[in-house]
């Protein structure tokens, strides 16, 4: 069919490649200006212990508000962030805008919270990362403990000894790890005995058709038996229904993440959340019924 298609088509097809080459330098400009002009801000998703409906953590999940474009989610700008390796200061400033919000919660006395932070590839490879979060946990007065990195199973496959170093300079400052996406990637189970998580990210691929799929049932039950057995706390993400937070809750799931509970807010909103659930009856969930 290529050669079929002659010269003519050829050149169209290069012209097509040019046009998009442009708007990805355009999109790329557009977002190093978004960056310079604080375009960026946080949406904060709340994480809950399966069993008692409570909130235990949050995941902050970055936004682009632009005036023409609205707002933009991940999906639509984070590629051409990783590409133009943007993504390394966008991440960055995410990492401390988190610590900055975590800290301005507890001087307003709202209860302590995790909060996670998804790290990038490149952010991962920065040779001072941990220097670079100590010293945010510092200027903000948080406990390491207070911040979770989530990484990709992507970012476990890079060199081995160097990624054995990072994680173990980043469990020794005495943050939280987890792994993102799990199920997805091409991660080894030695490496995960070897690498020192604390909590494994149920991908919500495999959630979602829990109650009607019997091999993603399996997989969740696996998964959650890995973890188990590996002494790592267990969360599902993208839990959308009661019928999936029940047969997580069944097979041992520590925690849930999704819009069943309630989809990323924005600071406020979260806040607000977390004000009213400090009342001692209050769930996010309703609660389980008739499973022993
Ligand atoms: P992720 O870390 O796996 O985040 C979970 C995604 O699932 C979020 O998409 C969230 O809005 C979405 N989600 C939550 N609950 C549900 C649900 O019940 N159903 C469905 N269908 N989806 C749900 P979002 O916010 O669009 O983020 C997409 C990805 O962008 C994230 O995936 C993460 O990989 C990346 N990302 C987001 N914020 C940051 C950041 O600050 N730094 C870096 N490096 N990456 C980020
Ligand atoms: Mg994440
Ligand atoms: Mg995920
Ligand atoms: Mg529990």
């Amino acid at each position: 069919q290529a050669k079929s298609a002659g010269r003519n088509n050829y050149k169209f097809y290069t012209a097509d490649m040019n046009a998009r080459a442009a708007e990805r330098l355009s999109l790329e400009a557009t977002l190093r200006r978004a960056f310079e002009g604080s375009e960026f801000l946080l949406h904060y998703q709340p994480q809950l212990d399966l069993d008692s409906g409570r909130i235990v953590g949050a995941e902050a999940l970055i936004r682009w508000q632009n005036p023409k474009r609205g707002l933009v989610p991940p999906s639509r700008f984070i590629p051409v962030a990783e590409e133009s390796r943007l993504i390394v200061p966008i991440g960055n400033w995410a990492l401390r805008e988190a610590c900055r919000q975590a800290r301005e919660w507890l001087d307003r006395g709202l209860p302590p919270l995790t909060i996670a932070v998804n790290l990038s590839a490149l952010q991962f490879q920065q040779a001072n990362l941990t220097e670079l979060i100590a010293s945010m946990l510092d200027e903000y007065g948080l406990p390491p403990s207070a911040l979770e990195l989530e990484v990709t199973e992507s970012v476990v496959m890079q060199e081995v000894d160097r990624v054995v170093k990072t994680l173990a300079s980043l469990k020794e400052l005495g943050v939280k790890l987890a792994i993102d996406d799990f199920g997805t990637g091409y991660s080894s189970l030695a490496y995960l005995k070897r690498f020192s998580f604390d909590k494994l990210k149920i991908d919500r691929s495999f959630v979602h058709d829990l109650g009607t799929d019997r091999n993603d049932e399996a997989i969740c039950l696996a998964i959650v038996g890995l973890a188990k057995v590996l002494g790592l706390k267990c969360i599902a993400e993208g839990v959308e229904t009661q019928a999936q937070a029940i047969f997580l809750l069944a097979a041992g799931c520590d925690e849930m993440q999704g819009f069943l509970a309630a989809e990323p807010l924005t600071a406020d909103r979260f806040a607000t959340l977390l004000e009213q659930s400090r009342q001692p009856d209050f769930r996010l969930i309703p609660a389980a019924q008739g499973l022993t």
